[in-house]
Order: structure tokens, then sequence, then C-alpha cells
């Protein structure tokens, strides 16, 4: 696009690398609204330009949640775990992100005390309580934190990170967050926050997609800004844990890749990787035919000869995964990296 601009570019907020620019004109979740995406390729790590949250639209997507693809599972989930005998065996079965946070648990006994943050529909938080752990979940989204209580009981509660983090510090053995990172401008503050929390010998538990073994060039291809900010690596969420002075392992997926073989590279379509606008201006879930129009649209603006580069990569990436250049077979599309306190 031509506007691929003379905007300056900032330093990586990981690892202070200068960044460059990927896309200039990204749609955004909301039709209308438009996003650089920028890339770091010290810590392999792309963010959303401008890094904004806006918390209302959480809102929005939860009052509309069937409606909505990428969100639309996690209706089907919050249904499903109450008609399930083992609501967490259920759920690892489903979704990689919760088979890793029950390996991330699988030593931590009956009874502990867990804090889910962001906890959505609120249906891993009531898993973990069937499981046995002391589980309660906070979210920013009212119209979750409802929904959670009316389907789970009064184990949730609408709340902000930071004043929970000064009401109950060094409270929990395990802080969650799955799938949350990716969602905030500033992730160095959420871990140090989460971090204040955990008794001394407690762990936080991060799941978020993998951009490790994607090529630089790849944008992301779930929810746009501003919904996911950030597409992390391994060595971006290792500064992350590093600067908040914590310990780090990743979970690995060796034994749930043999189950589910996932393909060693996701092959992206080279000309639109993201979902694009989802809502409509006045904030109403747009119809399949528009999502249609609007990817018709985000094809036509793409410049031919970055089409044809992007097409040419792509072809690599075909090339590599058929002569087996393959993701090591501990790691998945997301990662869950388990974090904790040094002990002296
Ligand atoms: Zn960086």
């Amino acid at each position: 696009m031509k506007d691929d601009i003379e905007k300056p570019l900032p330093l990586c907020k990981l690892c202070n690398a200068p960044l460059r620019s990927l896309h200039s004109a990204q749609p955004g979740y909301r039709e209308g609204s438009f996003f650089r995406v920028l890339h770091c390729a010290v810590c392999n790590t792309s963010c959303a330009d401008p890094l904004t949250i806006d918390s209302l639209l959480y809102d929005v997507i939860y009052s509309q949640i069937d409606s909505l693809p990428g969100y639309n599972r996690y209706a089907h989930y919050a249904r499903q775990v109450s008609l399930e005998h083992n609501p967490l065996a259920y759920l690892a079965e489903a979704e990689d992100v919760y088979w890793s946070i029950r390996e991330s648990l699988a030593d931590l006994p009956a009874d502990s005390k867990i804090l889910e943050i962001g906890s959505g529909l609120g249906y891993m938080t009531f898993a973990l309580r069937k499981a046995g752990f002391d589980a309660r979940g906070i979210d920013l989204s009212r119209v979750a934190v409802e929904n959670a209580i009316k389907r789970f009981g009064p184990f949730y509660e609408q709340a902000d990170l930071r004043d929970w983090s000064l009401r109950y510090p060094q409270t929990y053995d395990v802080v969650l967050m799955a799938e949350l990172i990716e969602h905030v401008p500033e992730p160095g503050n959420l871990i140090q926050l989460a971090a204040q929390l955990l008794k001394p010998t407690g762990k936080l538990v991060i799941t978020t997609p993998n951009k490790s073994n994607f090529p630089e060039w790849v944008l992301w291809e779930t929810e746009a800004p501003p919904i996911h900010l950030w597409w992390f690596s391994e060595s971006s969420i290792k500064s992350l844990a590093y600067s908040a002075g914590l310990k780090l392992h990743f979970v690995d997926f060796s034994s749930f890749n043999r189950k589910h073989p996932q393909p060693p590279l996701r092959v992206m379509d080279p000309y639109q990787p993201t979902f694009g606008a989802l809502l409509d201006t006045s904030n109403r879930a747009l119809s399949k035919k528009a999502r249609r129009k609007g990817e018709q649209q985000r094809r036509k603006n793409f410049y031919f000869l970055r089409k044809m580069k992007r097409l040419f990569l792509w072809r690599c990436q075909l090339l590599q995964e058929m002569t087996g250049f393959s993701r090591p077979h501990s790691r998945r599309a997301i990662l869950c990296a388990v974090m904790s306190k040094p002990q002296h």
C-alpha cells in the first residue's frame, strides 16, 4: 500500500532491537480500522502498531460469541464441559492449549489455589475445580463474567489485574493465562503483576500462539488487532521471563503430537493471512457474505510484487514441508510457558 511510510519505527518492547514494518495497513477486527504490523528479527516477534487495547470490545464479542469465528468454539466448550464426566480430560483432548495446561499442572496437589486471569466464559476454571483444585477466574469483560457465574457458579469476578495483585499478593500456587498475553499492549507488566500473585513456590502458566519456526514474513492468521496485538516466539517469551526475574521451561508437546499430528509448518494463504474485520462499524458481527467481500478487497490491495514475493516464499515453505524439514516434534503452533520464582 502507498502509505508504507515514513512513520518512524519504534524499538522492540521485548529486546530493544529495531523493528521493521511487515504490513502498513492490516485490516483491524472492526471494519474500517487499520494497523501496521511490525516485526523484530532478533526475537522473531510481530506486534501491532498502535499497541492499544479496547477493553469494551470484549463485551461486544462475548455478547454475540456464536457469530464470531475464532471465538465461537469457546461458546461450544462452555456448553459442553458441564455434560462431561471429566471436563479437564475433555478439554485436553479437544485442544492443544488445554492439553498443555493439564500437563503443566500434572504434579500439583489437589486443593492447590489457582487463579485464571482472562477466564472468559469460565469453562477452564470450572474444569479445574472439577479436577479438585481451588480455582477462580477473573476477566475484564462483564458479559463474560456474568455468563460464567450463571453457568458455573460464583467463582468469577470482573476485575482488573492491577487491583487484584494488590489485594491478593503471594496467594496462589498457580496463575494461569491461557491465550491472553497476545491481547495486551504491555506483556512485561502483565507478567510482573501475575508473578506478584504467586506464592514463593508458585508457578505462572502461559499459553499463546507460537511464531517459532514460522518464517519472518508470515502475518498472524488469528484475530486481527486490537484483539491480537502480538505473535510471540519462544525467544521473546524467554526475554519476558528473564526481565521479570523468573525461571522458565516450555511444555513438550511430543506425546500430544503423536496422537494429533500437525503439519510441520501450517501452509498459509500468501495473499491475506488474517481473519480481517469480523465486526461492522456498529459492532455487529459481519455476515459471512460481508466477510467474503472484505477478503476479496484484501486480496486486491496486495501489491503485485508483494504478491509474487509471498507466492515464491509460500512455495519454498511447501517444498520445505515436502522434503521433511520440520518443526521439532516437541513444538506446536502454540506454546505453553511455565515460569517460576528462583529458589534461594
Ligand atoms: Zn525483539
